[in-house]
């Protein structure tokens, strides 16, 4: 039995019908571009997080870009985050000619370690900007009560998150306001890209509505510069169908980790635990093993799907490498990435594919 890494085909479909009945709508309404589809999404996400404004945009690093911009970061300022991330989250914060100032990782959980939070604070530090990474939750009650201290917005980045829950609240309204990318491979993914902020904070959404959509306030009336960054109409139709199917396939995810984390407690192995106050939606099923790629190559012999989420930690990528952040700055998250391996984790994984993955997993570890 082969096992993919990730399977999007079979979702597709378990929802064909609806999808494809949604996307000749759009096709046959003359409306390509944000309308009627795009607004009922950003109502029904902003309520799904908890929150009273949602605005859609074409991607989740347009999402971090504009979400910083609202709340005024701007050259020079600096943004707290994490290194243990994808990418786009620091690239979000160069976009606005910020600079991210990192702080190491929990290694227990692999997020933003909020003892670490207050002395790296400054008189540029314009936002906190902590990762949900895995669907796990970050401690957001420590990190708020530093920044509130500090009158600084928090601002998640919930690309991995949609739905996951913190001391029962739903990721999303923790912070300020929140990111989430809605690419093919997330939790809720489009056909397509797609991201959103959502807030409580009408004059942040309604800033963030103005800047994807050329700074206008009228139409040709441009108050600000801004960007072409609005969401397609057929994504907002496809993820207004996927948004309903969401809590199903978040507990399938639950139920299938749940299976693993039984399976593989024997092995004793290190793996990036949740916060117990929170719930996670497991994006990612990650394990922590030292010779990597051994093990990586021993199940992709048996047909096993794996991932490395990510394998270079952003502080050391040749784009972005700072004098600020050398090598061995921040331990923990330069070793989780050499360890980090990603099993595969889709709602529709089933037990037999699982079993499949944990006893080739045991060979590789025990030959
Ligand atoms: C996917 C992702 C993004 C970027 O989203 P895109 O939609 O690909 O632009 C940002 N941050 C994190 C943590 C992500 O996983």
């Amino acid at each position: 039995m082969t096992v993919p890494f990730l399977d999007l085909r079979s979702q597709y479909k378990d929802i064909e019908g609806v999808i494809l009945s949604e996307v000749t709508e759009v096709l046959a309404s003359g409306q390509y571009v944000l309308g009627e589809k795009v607004e009922a999404f950003e109502d029904a996400f902003a309520n799904f997080c908890g929150c009273q404004f949602g605005v859609a945009v074409n991607s989740g690093t347009s999402a971090l870009h504009l979400a910083l911009r609202a709340y005024g970061v701007g050259p020079g300022d600096e943004v707290i985050t994490v290194s243990s991330t994808f990418v786009a989250t620091i690239a979000a914060i160069e976009y606005c000619n910020a600079v991210p100032v990192y702080i190491d990782v929990d290694p227990q959980n692999l997020l933003m370690d909020p003892a670490k939070l207050e002395v790296r604070i400054s008189a540029k530090t314009r936002a906190i900007l902590p990762v949900h990474l895995h669907g796990h939750p970050a401690p957001m009650d420590e990190i708020n009560d530093v920044a509130a201290r500090y009158g600084i917005p928090v601002i998640e980045d919930a690309s991995q998150a949609h739905g996951a829950l913190y001391k029962d609240r739903p990721v999303g309204s923790l912070g300020n306001a929140a990111c989430f990318s809605f690419y093919p491979g997330k939790n809720l993914g489009a056909y397509g890209e797609g991201g959103a902020v959502v807030t409580s904070d009408a004059a942040i959404a309604q800033k963030v509505r103005m800047l994807r959509d050329w700074g206008q306030v009228k139409k040709y009336q441009h108050s600000e510069k801004g960007f072409n960054y609005r969401m397609d109409a057929i994504q907002g139709a496809v993820l207004g169908v996927k948004l309903r199917h969401l809590p199903t396939w978040t507990v399938a995810r639950q139920k299938a980790a749940k299976r693993y984390l039984d399976q593989l407690d024997p092995l004793a192995l290190k793996l990036p635990a949740p916060l117990s106050e929170s719930q996670s939606v497991y994006h990612v099923f990650a394990i922590r093993v030292p010779e990597r790629s051994r093990i990586q190559e021993c199940l992709a012999s048996k047909e096993i799907g794996t991932a490395i989420h990510y394998p270079i930690p952003v502080h050391l990528q040749a784009a972005y490498r700072s004098e600020c952040f050398p090598e061995g700055s921040l331990p923990h998250s330069e070793l989780a990435a050499q360890q980090l391996l990603s099993l595969p984790m889709f709602p529709e994984i089933t037990e037999a594919q699982q079993n499949e993955v944990v006893e080739a997993l045991c060979e590789a570890l025990h030959g």
